[in-house]
């Protein structure tokens, strides 16, 4: 089995770690609860753009802080199969990036950075990422199963997507841990890999 890991929003807890900045630069104090969307709006600019930006400072990214349990959740993935970390985020990002992984001790097989559209086309047989429309994606342009973190910014909309995603491709988990059960029963058929 082939596991495509994200890193923000399912390893590394990226919004808690833009909040402080966001409240330094415009004096906005919002809670991680608050975030109900993958752009939400800060001022005149948005949630994506303040991380991008941030991306391209190497202290913010080393210090980033990890979701609970995911140590463990990859270790329990690697048993399962191969895990490849997939990640859009920017080339200047990457080597504080592998550093940060190293230091949070979170161990993985390949290290894949590409944009968000292009993770459908990688050689993976799972997706496990936070952002709805990649994993929505990866689903209807391949063969493999995805996998939802569930986070606040991605529970508008998901409604719409399970109909047309039947058949088992597609389930939501809470946390890297829970993704490893699922897809140790996880089977194999004709057309590829199906949760059970
Ligand atoms: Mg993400």
């Amino acid at each position: 089995m082939r596991i495509g890991v994200d890193i923000d929003g399912v390893l590394a807890d990226h919004v808690r770690g833009i909040l402080p900045r966001i409240e330094a630069k415009y004096g906005l104090r919002l809670n991680y609860e608050d975030l109900s969307a993958w752009r939400y709006a800060v001022g005149e600019s948005d949630m994506l753009l303040e991380i991008m930006e941030a991306m391209e400072d190497p202290e913010w990214v080393t210090a980033l802080p990890v979701y609970e349990g995911v140590a463990q959740g990859l270790a329990g993935l690697r048993e399962l199969g191969r895990v490849s970390i997939v990640t859009a985020r920017p080339e200047g990002a990457v080597q504080a990036t592998l550093a940060w992984l190293e230091g949070n001790q979170l161990a993985f097989d390949e290290f894949i950075r590409c944009e968000n559209a292009d993770k459908p086309a990688q050689a993976i047989d799972v997706l496990v990422d936070d952002h709805l429309p990649n994993v929505c994606d990866f689903v209807v342009r391949g063969n493999g199963v995805g996998v939802l973190l569930d986070r606040p910014w991605n529970r508008e909309g998901r409604e719409g997507m399970a109909e047309p995603l039947g058949g088992g491709r597609l389930r939501v988990v809470k946390g890297v841990g829970e993704t490893v059960a699922l897809l140790g029963a996880a089977q194999l058929h004709g057309h590829g890999l199906r949760f059970s």
